[in-house]
């Protein structure tokens, strides 16, 4: 039942809720209309029986009237009497008829018990002559009898008829009282008029008498005031009050006396009794007035309570109507709100108007969606970095706050530790020994390090977004922004090499690697990259070139010559065997002097490669042995003497004994020398040094004053294909190799070899070894 009541629609549930009400007003309604219409019908058969006992009343007024011109026509059969009595009969048959017209349970028969079935028999016999003591005796049998019927009064206190109530006892009372004054009445005529039994007649109504004192006691005990003073005045100022006091005086002396004839006494008792009628017949229209009034107003009363009770059906049904209206408008609204919020809108107005449990539920929605805007709110700042968003869960089971406050916190670290990642990348950058940068996903350089900053001398702000493109060769450039275009869009690492400015203002070689990177979520942001100096790399490469280029062309020069002598030689003693021409000694002697010379530097320049070959091999070994430098020197300067122009002078001649490579060691000196007759064009001297700078040691150095080193190459030069450029220098023949053996065999002996010179001043080539015994 519960649950069935549970599953049943809202609409439905207030529904039955304003049904319940409305069908136990209905019963009521119907009660109360039903408990109306039974007072009304209550006081309806009042009203009727008060009309009947009228009717009654009516009657026995006819009768009593019948009885007084009956009994006069008994008496005196006159025809004025004739006359009275016939009309007072047609008045009585008409009460008679109205009576039996009211076909009323109570008077049910009523002719048979009071006598007037015999009405009509008796009024033959007075027609045809009978005492009047008949007369007297049928009449007011019937009309005692037809008292008995006019009982109006209710046996119980009615609050219906409590306003006529004592009207209806003071009528009945008054009813009694006309009933047995009547008696005494016609009695009194009867006596009065026949003047026999007067003493039994007075026995006789004695007790009648008293009856209607006692009734006329009851009278003025249960009268209302006004009706008091009313009777009063009709008992003191009507006949009524020589009526009773004839009668009064008649039983005090228990005698009639001669004050009223019987005409004058009918006549004055008629009229007395009347009195008493007429109080009771405005009484009696009273009572029907007043029951009218009540009838009417218990009508109205039904009526209006039966509108009311309508009007209060209409009422509840439409109060219960449109408080259901409400209802489900109020709960419509909160649902839709509810709907709203569960689709994820924020700052959804919800009215809550009542403060009940629909007013809590909007509150309660209202809650949740400011909530839900602070959750928002605060996971959008968190989202934006703003850590301090204040924010707290609305209660230890408060999930989502609990877990936004952790999400929060873990963003935090995670933002931290990027942070610190990124301050980690940044000081390794800073400190790795190469140029770094990154650009962002629109190729804008956002990040250099520390070292590229070093090399371009520049500041970070000039390097950013496309700045640093200045320091780049403007020869280089189009090559590579095609490369790097490329590589760009294909998302695709690469490498290339540009010359880039340094901040001396020279340009060098720097090498370039780049290669895309991704965000966590594989979103692309860009390039990274390093740039690495390879000038010097570069440059030994181009050396290299140069040698294998000048090497080869050296090789071949001598060669060529050789093959062109030997030829030469060839067709001279085919023509001298063939008697054609004689052979020129002059001429053999000068072609094999060619031939040797050239063979000779041939030997050189393949000793030099042999060398080369052996120093990368680690092969270049020594001959060690001791010997006399100065021997050395001066074998070495002589025969170098022989092949050239200039002067070789041997300035300082210490002895010394050295343990070595003599061989080595000379050809250390020879290329010195080589080198210092080659560079030293212009002029003709050169100075041989050999001196003691310290005990254990012994240098030698060569002075030439020909075209001379630049500082900047003074390191370079004893370098492996290391050759100065220049305009000059580029004239002189030489593969670069000379230095870097010399200074490779010096630097086996534990010695050491550098140059002093300067740009056109001429040069001292140095070596010094030490001295140590074997
Ligand atoms: P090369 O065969 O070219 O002479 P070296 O190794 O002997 O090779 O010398 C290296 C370079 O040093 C030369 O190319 C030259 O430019 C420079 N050099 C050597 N000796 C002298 C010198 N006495 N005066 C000027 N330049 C020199």
């Amino acid at each position: 039942m519960n649950n069935f009541f549970r599953r049943l629609p809202l609409t439905t549930k207030l529904l039955l809720l304003t049904l319940f009400p409305i069908v136990l007003i209905v019963y009521l309604s119907i009660g109360i209309y039903r408990e109306k219409t039974r007072n009304v019908e209550l006081i309806q058969g009042y009203i009727e029986r008060i009309d009947e006992s009228a009717d009654i009343a009516d009657l026995i007024s006819s009768l009593q009237s019948e009885r007084r011109t009956s009994f006069a026509y008994a008496i005196k059969r006159d025809v004025n009497s004739r006359t009275e009595m016939d009309a007072q009969r047609l008045v009585t048959d008409l009460a008679i008829k109205k009576l039996r017209r009211r076909n009323d349970s109570m008077l049910t028969s009523f002719e048979e018990y009071t006598s007037l079935r015999n009405l009509d028999r008796i009024r033959a016999a007075i027609d045809s002559g009978t005492s009047q003591d008949v007369v007297m005796q049928y009449y007011t049998t019937a009309i005692f009898r037809l008292n008995t019927l006019n009982v109006v009064v209710p046996v119980t206190n009615n609050r219906y008829l409590e306003p006529v109530f004592n009207d209806l006892i003071i009528q009945k009372i008054l009813s009694e009282m006309v009933t047995y004054l009547g008696i005494i009445r016609s009695n009194f005529y009867n006596v009065l008029y026949t003047k026999k039994n007067m003493a039994n007649t007075l026995y006789g109504l004695l007790g009648v008498f008293e009856i209607y004192k006692s009734y006329e006691t009851e009278l003025l005990a249960k009268a209302p005031p006004p009706f008091l003073q009313e009777y009063k005045r009709t008992s003191q100022n009507s006949a009524l009050r020589p009526t009773i006091r004839y009668i009064t005086k008649t039983f005090e002396k228990f005698h009639f006396d001669s004050l009223y004839d019987a005409e004058t006494w009918w006549k004055i008792s008629g009229d007395g009794t009347d009195e008493l009628k007429n109080l009771q017949h405005d009484i009696m229209q009273r009572v029907q007035a007043n029951m009218n009034t009540i009838y009417n107003k218990e009508v109205l009363s039904k009526q209006s309570t039966l509108a009311f009770l309508a009007i209060a059906v209409v009422v509840v049904f439409g109060i219960m109507l449109y408080t259901t209206q409400v209802i489900t408008q109020m709960l419509t609204g909160l649902n839709e709100a509810a709907q709203k919020i569960s689709r994820g809108i924020t700052g959804v107005p919800v009215a809550n108007e009542s403060h009940d449990v629909i007013g809590s539920l909007g509150q309660s929605i209202s809650k949740i969606d400011a909530h839900n805007k602070q959750l928002a709110d605060a996971a959008d700042a968190i989202g934006k970095g703003n850590f301090n968003v204040p924010f707290d869960p609305r209660s230890e089971d408060d999930i989502l706050g609990t877990a936004i406050i952790r999400m929060k916190d873990n963003l935090r670290r995670f933002t931290m530790e990027i942070e610190k990642s990124k301050e980690q990348f940044r000081e390794v950058a800073d400190s790795a020994p190469v140029m770094i940068w990154m650009t962002d996903e629109n190729k804008q350089c956002n990040f250099v390090n520390k070292g590229w900053l070093k090399f371009t001398g520049r500041k970070k702000e000039e390097e950013l977004g496309y700045g640093w493109i200045e320091g780049m060769h403007p020869e280089d450039y189009s090559r590579c922004s095609e490369v790097f275009d490329h590589a760009f869009s294909q998302r695709r690492e690469y490498s290339l090499e540009y010359r880039f400015r340094r901040e001396d203002g020279e340009y060098r070689w720097v090498r370039e690697t780049g290669i895309p990177r991704y965000s966590a979520e594989g979103k692309f942001e860009g390039f990274i990259g390093s740039c690495i100096d390879i000038h010097e790399t570069k440059m030994h490469e181009d050396r290299k070139d140069d040698f294998i280029r000048m090497a080869s062309h050296e090789l071949k020069t001598p060669v060529t010559s050789i093959k062109g002598y030997v030829q030469l030689l060839l067709n001279m003693f085919r023509d001298y065997e063939a008697g054609k021409e004689n052979i020129s000694s002059q001429m053999i002697q000068t072609s094999l002097a060619t031939i040797d010379k050239q063979i000779i530097k041939l030997n050189r320049l393949m000793s030099e490669l042999l060398d080369l070959s052996r120093i990368d091999s680690g092969k270049l070994d020594l001959k060690m042995q001791n010997f006399d430098v100065n021997d050395l020197v001066r074998e070495t300067v002589d025969d170098l003497q022989q092949t050239t122009r200039h002067e070789i002078r041997i300035k300082n001649n210490v002895d010394c004994k050295l343990f070595g490579d003599k061989d080595r060691i000379g050809q250390v000196l020879l290329n010195l020398l080589t080198n210092a007759i080659k560079y030293s064009p212009k002029t003709n001297s050169i100075e041989v040094d050999v001196y003691r700078p310290s005990q254990n040691i012994i240098s030698i150095s060569v002075r030439d004053h020909g075209i001379g080193i630049d500082k900047k190459d003074h390191e370079k030069i004893f370098e492996r294909f290391y050759r100065v450029e220049g305009k000059t220098e580029q004239t002189y023949p030489g593969f670069g190799i000379g230095l870097f053996i010399a200074s490779e065999i010096v630097n086996r002996h534990n010695g050491t070899i550098y140059v002093e010179s300067e740009k056109s001043k001429g040069s001292t080539f140095t070596f010094t070894l030490p001295i140590s015994a074997s």
